[in-house]
């Protein structure tokens, strides 16, 4: 059986061991005779696999005790109206930084509830950059500053939190969750659509200070409360099971394979160091984002020429490198090379553009 080397921006590549672990404990989870999509999530087995997710993200991410970690459904994109609807109760302000696509819509929605104020914007230039920020242009007495830490189209990432004071910031992380270590302690809520970096689609994960829970607009639906689920231990009704128990093996891989995120971010910059080292040596193929923000999980690049972006990536493609076709808001090619990918998946791919290179001069 061959395994292709799959850049897709998400869902995307998970750890083949994992894929292996589940395949093996796919009819009898550890002698229960089930598999786990079967089980009863108030099981008392369900339970050991839910507590120890969480436990596990706890540990690998250093997350302090005063952070309730919710696993949540409906993706990042829910979190967007959930997002205003816990936090903008107070003056009903907020700041906003549109670095792409998923900013702008989080953006969108946070309008629709309060007074969404944008800050900075990287739209001029296709947001092929993070803009520089000026904290006396932020709204003092706002409920929380948000942003997009990695932006997954546009390839770009903030190497350097804005200091917002006292006012919670608040960072989707959905492309970078896991990718390096974080200081939680900085960020009021850090949230995630697991199907980047962390488990299949399905699983949303909410890590929130405790003092931001419990003041929800009335108006907020019982499912968008992040206390409906605080107080439930992610269990008021029936969580993504199935997803959970992927993402607790995923964490099992990054904590006793991997060696943690210190080791993680390691093998991440030589991966992502690799291929943009060959894309500012290339004659042909160039990045699109300003050196000082790339991003360590997705490269963007083009040749100039739009026949020949679609030559590449049908070569790729037939040479078991897939899903490397650009956004189509930026065209040309990108490369997710999430914690899944091995570091041979970009040396493969970096070979492949050599010769490309050199037959298409
Ligand atoms: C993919 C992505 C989203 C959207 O996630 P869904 O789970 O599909 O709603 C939001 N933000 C970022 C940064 C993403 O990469």
């Amino acid at each position: 059986m061959a395994r292709v080397y799959n850049f897709s921006a998400g869902p995307s590549m998970l750890p083949e061991s994992v894929l292996k672990k589940a395949a093996a404990e796919m009819l009898d989870y550890e002698g229960s005779g089930q598999s786990v999509m079967e089980m009863s999530h108030r099981s008392k087995i369900y339970g050991t696999i839910i507590e120890g997710a969480e436990a596990l993200l706890r540990e690998v991410m250093n997350i302090p005790d005063n952070y309730k970690v919710l696993f949540l459904q409906g993706g990042a994109s829910t979190q967007f109206a959930a997002i205003p609807m816990n936090l903008m109760t107070k003056s009903g302000k907020a700041d906003y930084v549109i670095t792409g696509q998923w900013a702008k819509k989080a953006h969108a929605e946070a309008a629709r509830y309060g007074q969404a104020n944008v800050v900075a914007s990287s739209a001029d230039k296709t947001f092929t950059y993070i803009p520089k920020l000026d904290p006396s242009t932020f709204t003092k007495d706002a409920d929380y500053f948000y942003i997009c830490m990695n932006n997954t189209i546009y390839g770009t990432v903030y190497h350097e939190l804005p200091d917002t004071g006292d006012v919670p910031l608040v960072a989707d992380i959905s492309s970078c969750i896991l990718s390096r270590p974080i200081d939680v302690s900085k960020f009021g809520v850090l949230y995630a659509g697991a199907q980047k970096n962390m488990a299949p689609a399905g699983l949303t994960v909410v890590i929130v200070r405790e003092d931001l829970i419990g003041n929800a607009m009335d108006i907020t639906p019982t499912m968008l409360n992040w206390k409906t689920h605080a107080d439930n231990g992610s269990m008021f009704n029936t969580p993504p099971c199935y997803t959970i128990y992927i993402a607790k093996l995923v964490l099992e891989w990054i904590k006793n394979e991997v060696g943690g995120l210190d080791k993680m971010y390691e093998i991440n910059k030589k991966k992502a160091d690799l291929l943009y080292g060959f894309l500012d040596s290339s004659e042909l193929f160039k990045g699109t984002v300003v050196p000082e923000d790339r991003s360590l999980m997705n490269v963007p690049f083009v040749t100039g020429d739009a026949d020949l972006d679609a030559k590449f990536v049908k070569e790729a493609t037939e040479n078991g490198l897939v899903n490397i076709k650009g956004h189509r808001t930026v065209g040309g090619m990108r490369a997710s090379i999430y914690n899944a990918m091995p570091y041979e998946g970009v040396e493969k791919l970096v070979e492949f553009m050599k010769k490309f290179e050199a037959k298409n001069k």
